[in-house]
């Protein structure tokens, strides 16, 4: 088994034993964070969909149907 493996920024090999790893560096960390906050990865966001929404709130309204019973 290896006991290195790649950078996924700049494929230099990075021990397993790096702190950093799976980076070799702290910069390349943060290019690698500051690509998923930039939406490089392009992330879907489910809850952006308005047809899932609806969805969602149908569920949230079955989970917690409005009180029709009424205890007496
Ligand atoms: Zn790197």
């Amino acid at each position: 088994m290896p006991s290195t493996l790649r950078c996924p920024i700049c494929r230099k090999e990075v021990s397993l034993d790096s702190p950093d790893a799976p980076f070799c560096s702290d910069r390349c960390r943060t290019i690698d964070l500051g690509k998923w906050a930039s939406g490089d990865y392009r992330i879907t966001s489910p809850i952006l969909d308005p047809d899932l929404l609806e969805d969602v709130e149908h569920a949230l309204q079955q989970q917690h149907p409005t009180k029709e019973r009424h205890h007496e």
